[in-house]
């Protein structure tokens, strides 16, 4: 690609273009890494607060995919507006990176709390699914498909917080009707059976949707409660015919003590052919999650009111980005920055 073609669609990415990070930002720890990107922690020098900041190369978007990719990423980022997702602040080059700067989430992946606990209880594991539930509801509310839901794209707000938000919208889609998604996207343990029809045909694939977000939910629901995966071989290829098959089982040792309701999502969940699987409307009121969706919804009405009686006390122009933020509009705009 044309290195000036590739500036100027870099340049279109930014809010704030700037000679060095240095001047808006003082970099700390390595909070995680991807596949093109470091993240780090980072302190907004004039706000003296702290975001999460995610480092890409501009060298890397010399390449068509990984640009294609990032300009999908950041504007389904910037169009996101919901309690249990990560919220973006701004976009900022230099010439020599790009910086996302997103809140700050500190109570690490969900990885790593499944790896410390074993596995949740069940009314543990209601509470964290009806959040994630609720967070990919509002996604595909807005035709946006994630391709990418597994424990490490949950990350909790703070180590004594059980509230997660939903990370990581590389993968992520936009779906219509007349263009569904296609091409292979995501994790092996985690694809969708139609997502796997990619896997080494790039022109024939099954066209997909949304449904692909609620298998990797199946998945996910495994995980948290018996701390196993459903699909787990040594060999890939022995993985992706599980998965192409839905080939797992409730074993007695992890599973015994479960309920029949929470294998039930599950079973209902793990379904090869897409038509055929729970929706989202169905799983919102599966008896073993309706109250604690509702606790949840509850909860974030409560807090969207809390946020706009504070907000109403506030100056006019911050009051007027506050109660747009809790109510999922977008916030007031200043110099192209979004104003948090
Ligand atoms: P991938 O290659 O998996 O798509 P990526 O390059 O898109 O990764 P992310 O998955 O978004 O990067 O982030 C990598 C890691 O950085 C995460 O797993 C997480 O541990 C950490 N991280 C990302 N965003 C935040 C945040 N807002 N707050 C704290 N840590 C974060």
């Amino acid at each position: 690609m044309e290195l000036a073609a590739t500036e100027k669609r870099i340049q279109k990415l930014a809010d704030i273009r700037v000679d060095d990070i240095a001047s808006m930002y003082t970099l700390g720890d390595e909070l995680g890494r991807g596949r093109f990107s470091v993240v780090q922690s980072a302190i907004h020098k004039k706000e003296n607060a702290r975001y999460a900041i995610k480092v890409v190369e501009n060298d890397s978007l010399s390449d068509e995919e990984n640009l294609e990719a990032l300009e999908t990423e950041i504007s389904i980022l910037r169009g996101l507006r919901n309690p249990h997702i990560v919220q973006l602040k701004e976009v900022v080059t230099t010439g020599s990176n790009t910086y996302i700067v997103m809140e700050l989430l500190s109570g690490g992946e969900l990885f790593n709390r499944i790896v410390e606990k074993g596995c949740y209880t069940e009314p543990e594991a209601a509470d964290l699914f009806a959040q994630i539930l609720l967070s990919i509801d509002y996604l595909h509310s807005q035709k946006i498909v994630h391709r990418d839901v597994k424990p490490e794209n949950i990350l909790f707000i703070t180590a004594e917080s059980s509230e997660m938000k939903l990370i990581d919208f590389g993968y992520a889609g936009l779906w219509t009707k007349e263009k569904p998604l296609t091409g292979l996207c995501g994790t092996p343990d985690y694809v969708a059976p139609e997502v796997l029809t990619w896997y080494d045909d790039d022109d024939n694939g099954t066209p997909y949707g949304m449904g692909s977000d609620l298998w990797s939910l199946g998945v996910l629901l495994y995980v948290i409660l018996s701390g196993c995966s459903p699909f787990s071989a040594e060999e890939e290829e022995l993985l992706l015919k599980q998965v192409a098959e839905a080939k797992y089982e409730f074993f007695e040792n992890e599973w015994k003590a479960v309920s029949a309701d929470a294998k039930d999502i599950i079973t209902r969940l793990l379904v090869v052919d897409p038509a055929k699987r729970l929706t989202m409307s169905e799983l919102l009121v599966h008896p073993w999650v309706k109250s604690a969706v509702e606790n949840c919804r509850a909860k974030m009405e409560q807090k969207a009111a809390e946020a706009a009686a504070e907000a109403a006390k506030a100056p006019v122009g911050e009051a007027t980005a506050k109660v747009a933020r809790e109510n999922g509009e977008s916030p007031p705009s200043c110099n192209g920055c979004t104003v948090l």
